[in-house]
């Protein structure tokens, strides 16, 4: 029972999250800048910094104990290494948000590059 429970709970979760729907294909406004058989990368539409990317797993994964069975976030990273590496990205902030983040209740990375917003930058408790 609390298994079919915990089915039926992470399924209704799947139904409304929108990270799944830019996976299912159903949100047009957001801009794909990579994509894989296990990740894809998107601009927030959201920025907070000159370059703020949401890079998240094709798979629903709500926390961190959940990825334990998975190799997702080895290939998030290996996709934010490449960027890294790629663009010769230097000032950059990298995150890791679990099921707590309201907007994205989807396991995700977020790699922020440049100045950070000064108002988010206080919130973070770094200097402005
Ligand atoms: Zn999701």
């Amino acid at each position: 029972m609390e298994v079919l429970l915990e089915r039926s709970q992470r399924q209704r979760g799947v139904d409304y999250c929108p990270l799944c729907g830019i996976v299912r294909g159903e949100r047009s406004d957001e801009v794909v800048v990579y994509e894989d058989n296990k990740v894809i990368v998107v601009e927030s539409s959201r920025p907070i910094a000159p370059v703020h990317l949401i890079v998240f797993p094709k798979a629903h994964y709500v926390d961190m104990a959940e990825l334990a069975i998975s190799d997702a976030l080895p290939a998030m990273l290996s996709v934010v290494r490449s960027f890294i590496d790629r663009y010769g990205i230097v000032d950059k902030r990298l995150g890791i948000y679990c099921g707590t983040c309201p907007a994205h209740p989807h396991l995700h990375l977020q790699l922020l590059c440049g100045q950070v917003l000064s108002v988010v930058a206080d919130d973070l408790g770094t200097p402005g």
